[in-house]
């Protein structure tokens, strides 16, 4: 059992909390939110009405928060330096590489060790307990981090140095957001060709064109397996929270002098999509506008 701080229940935190308890630890919860506060304790979490007062004796402060700013506003104001020392910290926020090697570096100045543990997988995953980690930190920190993402993960992979969890997970949604759209305009065309869109399905799916856009996530309802498609796009993957990751990716390539043209494309079509109103649709969404 470990003493664990857990700040950010939200959509993805709640279930990730959650999962902390069912494993056996003690988890001391904190989120700006009433009624996420509310769900943690009904999920066996213990409450407090601020960070610095949850992370008090804490082994290990867990962070699932929305965006790099309130990452490093929340760390440096109240968690370094008031979370023990000893204690290990993880972000699995998506944020941009350059803030999470910021923080690492504040929290591993002022004596602590530190992660950054990026998420794959949504909300059924956070709440199932299977989604996968990707880890970035010394091969020490990684060795502590483990089983405790474990307890809320089917998979906890070591990226690299700080940093590298955050690159690969912005990668790794870069061709995500690349192949959705892809997928999209394959189905809109094959339709438009006459084909019957099971039997392209069952085609695709088993040739050179498959993806897990298409196999796991297929955007045709009553196509593929159960997804947003099959429930008017609501649920699952924000097209906002796509947006998001694709311009830390565009910022990100810039910053490494990367051409990436597919992505940029990908990023411009989000964005539109966002605009035009459908940002808290299902990312798969963007096929209504194909
Ligand atoms: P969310 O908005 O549902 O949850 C964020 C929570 O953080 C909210 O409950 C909010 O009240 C809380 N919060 C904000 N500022 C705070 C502060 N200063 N102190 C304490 N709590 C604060 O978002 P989410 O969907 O749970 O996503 C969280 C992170 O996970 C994001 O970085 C997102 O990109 C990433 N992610 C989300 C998904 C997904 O499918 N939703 C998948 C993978 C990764």
């Amino acid at each position: 059992m470990t003493r664990i701080a857990f700040i950010g229940l939200g959509n993805m935190g709640g279930g990730m909390a959650a999962n902390l308890v069912k494993a056996g630890h003690e988890v001391h919860a904190f989120d700006l939110s009433a009624e996420a506060l509310t769900r943690a304790q009904e999920n066996g979490c213990q409450t407090y009405t601020s960070v610095r007062e949850a992370v008090q004796g804490a082994q290990a402060v867990v962070s699932m928060l929305p965006n790099g700013q309130i990452v490093e506003s929340v760390y440096s104001a109240d968690v370094i330096g008031h979370a023990p020392r000893s204690a290990l910290l993880l972000d699995c926020s998506t944020i941009d590489v350059a803030t999470a090697r910021k923080v690492e570096e504040a929290a591993r100045a002022a004596g602590y060790e530190m992660v950054d543990a990026p998420v794959s997988g949504g909300i059924a995953a956070a709440n199932g307990g299977t989604l996968t980690f990707m880890v970035g930190g010394s091969a020490e920190a990684f060795a502590k981090a483990e089983p405790i993402l474990a307890a809320m993960g089917k998979a906890v992979i070591h990226a690299g140095a700080s940093g590298a969890g955050q690159a690969a997970k912005i990668c790794n949604n870069m061709i995500l957001g690349a192949t959705m759209i892809a997928t999209c305009e394959a189905f809109a065309l094959a339709d438009k060709l006459g084909l019957d869109l099971q039997t392209f399905f069952d085609i695709s799916s088993k040739a050179s064109g498959q993806s897990w856009s298409m196999t796991a996530y297929c955007p045709v309802p009553g196509v593929g397996p159960q997804s947003p498609a099959d429930n008017g796009y609501q649920g699952g993957f924000a097209a906002a929270l796509m947006l998001k990751d694709l311009k830390l990716a565009m910022e990100a390539a810039k910053a490494a002098g990367a051409k990436v043209p597919m992505g940029q494309r990908a990023q411009e079509l989000y964005e539109a999509f966002a605009a035009a109103g459908n940002g808290a649709d299902d990312f798969s969404g963007i096929i209504k506008t194909l």
